[in-house]
């Protein structure tokens, strides 16, 4: 997942709209603080590019993150999800990891937060994100038969379908990926177990497919315990068992919603970040939409930024960096002092910042 290399580095950020780009400013300069060989790469993206060039997404921003060593994204209303697009289907950037990390002095509706320490892998190609949506017309004289239902598909006309996809290949590579980040935490001092979660049950040829290349995957990983919940028993765990799940992987819906209730688990979406992996390439972004609802008030919490930016920094190389950036933001929870109103304080998004400086 690393990148050991002491030469500098070069990263494309885009901050996205509404509140997005409150967070990523001030993430930047903590980052620089910390005097690491970093080179930011600001290409137009979005509205400023469609001004400038008459596309949200000009051929110079590709150009920027296939140059770059990674791509830092704020979060995106519209405008920059040509870019996001690219950085995801482009780049083919398939692990979504999403960590859900109790930090003591964050705001949980856990009466015991403290401890709860899990990674959700997110696919983040597949499934039902393919787009595959239409009329249901158009799937008549394929001869398809519900397993469920006794009706033919004419009989719900007008009714609209959806595919979900799974591929061998984009379930292979996602849970060989979870497998691995696993072990590593078994090293780490975690407990380095898998779950995988689906509805193999009534989904038993796309969904259970899933679960079955997982359960062949652990033949090569039996230091790595793995279960496979049903999705609705995996929910239900991990609201009331959270302490004891570490490594999940799920098909990309199921890690879309769930990996929102476990960041609701920890304190909110304000403090859960998210990186995008893929074989050569990887992008960093906060689990959280733009927030329309609070821009230009200067009260975002910066914390999903902050994080995602140490999972970047991480994936430089600069892994006693991204250790110092996250202590510092702990420190500051922990001191209970300094928060943003997401977290019932009402520091604005600069003074949180400034704290967090203050601890480096
Ligand atoms: P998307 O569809 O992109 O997820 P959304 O508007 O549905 O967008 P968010 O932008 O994540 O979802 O916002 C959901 C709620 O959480 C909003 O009330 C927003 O203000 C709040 N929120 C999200 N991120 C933060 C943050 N970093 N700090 C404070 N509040 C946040």
């Amino acid at each position: 997942m690393s990148q050991a290399n002491a030469s500098r580095k070069r990263v494309v950020v885009i901050e996205g709209e509404d509140a997005a780009p409150e967070a990523m400013a001030p993430t930047l300069e903590l980052i620089d603080a910390l005097g690491l060989p970093i080179d930011w790469l600001h290409p137009q993206v979005g509205a400023a590019a469609k001004a400038a060039h008459g596309t949200t997404f000009p051929a110079q921003a590709r150009e920027a993150i296939d140059a770059a060593d990674a791509t830092f994204f704020g979060a995106t209303s519209g405008p920059s999800v040509a870019a996001l697009f690219y950085l995801r289907w482009g780049k083919e950037t398939f692990a979504n990891v999403r960590p859900a990390r109790y930090m003591p002095g964050c705001k949980s509706p856990l009466a015991h937060p403290e401890g709860v320490d899990l990674v959700i892998v997110r696919e983040n190609l597949e499934d039902l994100y393919l787009g595959l949506e239409g009329e249901i017309g158009e799937l008549e004289g394929l001869g398809l038969k519900s397993r469920t239902s006794r009706r033919p598909l004419s009989d719900y006309a007008p009714a609209r379908y959806a595919i979900k996809v799974l591929s061998d290949e984009g379930s292979l590579r996602v849970l060989r990926f979870s497998f691995e980040l696993a072990r590593k935490r078994r090293l780490q001092g975690h407990a380095g177990s898998l779950t995988c979660a689906t509805k193999y049950n009534m989904l038993p040829v796309s969904d259970g497919r899933f679960r079955e290349l997982a359960l062949e995957m652990s033949a090569d990983y039996p230091d790595v315990p793995l279960s496979t919940p049903i999705i609705d028993d995996f929910g239900h765990q991990l609201v009331t068992r959270p302490h004891q799940l570490d490594v999940v992987v799920m098909p990309n819906l199921y890690g879309d919603i769930m990996s929102d209730t476990a960041a609701g688990l920890v304190g909110g979406l304000g403090l859960a970040p998210s990186g995008c992996y893929g074989e050569g390439y990887a992008y960093f972004e906060s689990a959280h939409g733009t927030a329309p609802d609070i821009a230009g008030r200067g009260i975002i919490n910066p914390s999903a930024t902050i994080l995602s930016g140490a999972m970047l920094l991480q994936y430089l190389g600069f892994e006693p960096a991204a250790e110092r950036l996250r202590r510092a933001l702990e420190a500051v929870y922990a001191a209970g002092r300094v928060s943003t109103p997401d977290q019932g304080g009402s520091a604005s998004t600069v003074e949180f910042c400034r704290a967090i400086a203050d601890k480096l």
